[in-house]
């Protein structure tokens, strides 16, 4: 079924623990994703699901796979554990995709590990529908994130502070390398594990690092500018992740872990839904400081291979953390540009966005339908704009400053317009919709977790059928807070 080319199992046996799944009892396939294993080249027969359902499962495992826990570390709301680790995950293998990109696929969910500590080692039904739903949702609006390969249920029960039914998914991912992964050799003392680390992901990330001149600093940079980067357009979806702990931040740039995260309905920047995040270290507004941040611990690790002096490999380190803050405004502005139908860059820029976003907050106006009915504004349609907010004043007074923006770049409105909609979805993942989802599907029906995943694939088409999704949640239907339910 799978090409596998195992890399990370030929590194130091430090790195990982050798771990078969536990079986499940009755593995069911509740959704596979014919259009990734297509692209990754994996050959499943359709006709035959409670065989893939076995495979997917962890039941039965396939032949070439050599299944193992990753080693790992992370600063966990700012509190550092050395040992943390793949818990309740198992690398099945890697592939390498038609692009010729090495992926991994992994089972969340499949069972004790030696990294497990107290937990089960097991996935519950509702967090599985939500990753699956909100990582798939990711990669349709265009932003780097693990993948959804399949979710199955196990057919068990798993405590939780409710009894939940269990379930395995299974994700795909550039690598599960994190940045906590530096950190569990760094810890340790272990430069020599940081240097092999560092070297594989450089082959495996940034192969163009290779001949850098100091390839450990070139990496940081790296992986600092992509990560500024993603965190820019989580921003312009009004994404939050939720847990941004360093074990959850990837070395290749994509969105892992979608526990607690949600998207904004009305914008708010202080807003948090994880019902962990006491302190909102997570809050929207806080993602780029706290990615700044984790970069930091990034660069500890890496700072005895930057530099055999330690003074000049902090220094050098520390220049890279300093530029995180303007790459990142970088980005945000180039997105928030491109939201308000610009293509030239001029000074004022950021005011004009924050004018709208402070409107916006004073409102409480819809994030996704607010940029939305901006594109209708732009052929000169104001209505649906003017009615995202409650107190039009504000707005009616930004209006003919964008206007007179967008003139100045002369392009036509219908243009604009359609440019617009390629980059202000009509559709996101709803907080509310995956709640909807999760409970029907622990009532044993997936017809809403299909729907929506299937309204979520192209969240820029305005489809008729999926036209309840884009509205807002109302009074009732309002989310206060999203739970890891790990
Ligand atoms: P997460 O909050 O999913 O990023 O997980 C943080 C850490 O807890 C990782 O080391 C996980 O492997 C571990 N973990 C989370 N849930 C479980 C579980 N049910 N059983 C064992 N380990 C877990
Ligand atoms: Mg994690």
């Amino acid at each position: 079924m799978f090409q596998f080319d195992n890399s990370y199992a030929r590194l130091p046996d430090r790195f990982f623990a050798s771990v078969y799944p536990e079986p499940v009892e009755g593995p069911k396939l509740l959704r596979f994703n014919q259009k990734l294993a297509a692209e990754l080249g994996v050959e499943a027969d359709l006709s035959d699901p409670d065989r893939l359902a076995a495979v997917l499962s962890g039941n039965v495992v396939p032949q070439g796979a050599s299944p193992l826990a990753m080693a790992y570390a992370g600063h966990q709301f700012g509190n550092f554990v050395p040992q943390l680790g793949d818990g309740r995950a198992i690398l099945i293998g890697e592939v390498m995709d038609r692009a010729g990109q090495r992926r991994d696929i992994q089972w969340k969910g499949a069972g004790p590990t030696p990294f497990s500590r107290r937990g089960d080692g097991r996935a519950a039904l509702g967090p599985v529908i939500r990753e699956y739903v909100v990582s798939e949702a990711m990669h349709a609006l265009g932003i780097p994130a693990t993948r959804a390969l399949a979710a199955v249920s196990t057919g068990e029960l798993v405590q939780r502070e409710q009894e939940q039914q269990g379930a395995v998914f299974v994700r795909v991912a550039a690598s599960h390398v994190r940045v906590g992964t530096f950190q569990f050799f760094a810890a340790r003392g272990d430069t020599e594990g940081v240097r092999t680390l560092a070297n594989y992901v450089i082959e495996r990330h940034y192969p163009d690092l290779m001949g850098a001149q100091n390839p450990y600093l070139a990496l940081l940079q790296a992986v600092a500018d992509r990560q500024a980067e993603l965190i820019a357009r989580w921003l312009g979806v009004g994404f939050i992740h939720g847990v941004m702990n360093t074990d959850n931040m990837t070395i290749s740039g994509e969105t892992i872990d979608f526990g607690p995260c949600a998207f904004l309905d009305e914008y708010n920047p202080m807003k948090v839904f994880s019902s962990i995040d006491r302190q909102g270290r997570y809050a929207y507004r806080n993602q780029p400081g706290i990615g700044q941040w984790n970069i930091a611990r990034l660069a500890e690790a890496l700072v005895p291979l930057i530099d055999a002096d330690e003074e000049k490999a902090v220094e050098a380190a520390n220049a890279v953390l300093k530029a995180f803050g303007d790459t990142f405004q970088a980005h945000w502005i180039e997105v928030f540009r491109a939201k308000l139908g610009l293509v030239t860059a001029r000074d004022g820029d950021g005011d004009l966005v924050q004018g709208l976003l402070s409107a916006m907050e004073e409102n409480e106006a819809d994030f996704t339908r607010t940029f939305r009915a901006l594109c209708n504004a732009a052929e000169g349609h104001d209505d649906d704009l003017l009615a995202c907010f409650a107190d039009t004043a504000k707005l009616r007074e930004w209006l003919p400053k964008w206007n007179e923006r967008l003139a100045e770049e002369g392009r036509s409105p219908a243009d604009v317009a359609t440019e617009m909609r390629g980059v202000n979805p009509w559709l996101i993942a709803r907080n509310h919709r995956i709640e909807e989802a999760i409970a029907a599907a622990n009532y044993g029906d997936f017809s809403f977790f299909e729907k929506l995943v299937e309204a979520l694939e192209k969240p820029f088409e305005e489809r008729p059928e999926f036209a309840d999704y884009a509205f807002s949640p109302t009074a009732e239907q309002k989310v206060a807070r999203t739970f890891c339910g790990t």
